[in-house]
């Protein structure tokens, strides 16, 4: 049983998350927000660097935050970004998320919170395994 935040909720909390990005060089401030199944929200944004390739994502932040604290199961994740359009996950986060979550909700926001889901299997639907046949 999913308990805590509704996706709106989510979606403010990403909102929020987004105004601690470090994106001084693409200017795309992105904020996540991960729910645990027991209810806990872990947050991220997206934080960048010098040397381009060190960046890591809004949404990894969050999901390595919540791992180091003892969190991996996880139902939903909102994503907000800065444009007009839906924030969709890289492909990267979304196989990070495919290793803890594969049952996991992706929310996507625009800058203003409104938003649209799908699963994590619709996005990225030939996950990367070690493990045969899953
Ligand atoms: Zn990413």
């Amino acid at each position: 049983m999913t308990s805590g935040p509704s996706d709106a909720e989510l979606v403010r909390m990403a909102l929020a998350a987004r105004e601690q990005a470090y994106a001084p060089y693409s200017n795309f401030h992105v904020g996540a927000a991960l729910l645990t199944r027991d209810g806990r929200v872990f947050t991220g944004c997206n934080v960048e660097n010098a040397s381009y390739g060190l960046t890591v994502c809004a949404e990894r932040v969050a999901l390595f935050k919540a791992v180091s604290e003892g969190s991996r199961t996880f139902t939903a994740l909102a994503i907000a970004g800065p444009s007009d359009d839906y924030c969709r996950p890289c492909g990267a986060c979304l196989q990070v998320m495919s290793e803890f979550a594969p049952e996991l909700r992706v929310i996507m926001a625009d800058r203003t919170g409104r938003f649209r889901s799908r699963t994590l299997l619709q996005l990225l639907p030939e996950a990367f395994s070690m493990v045969p046949g899953t």
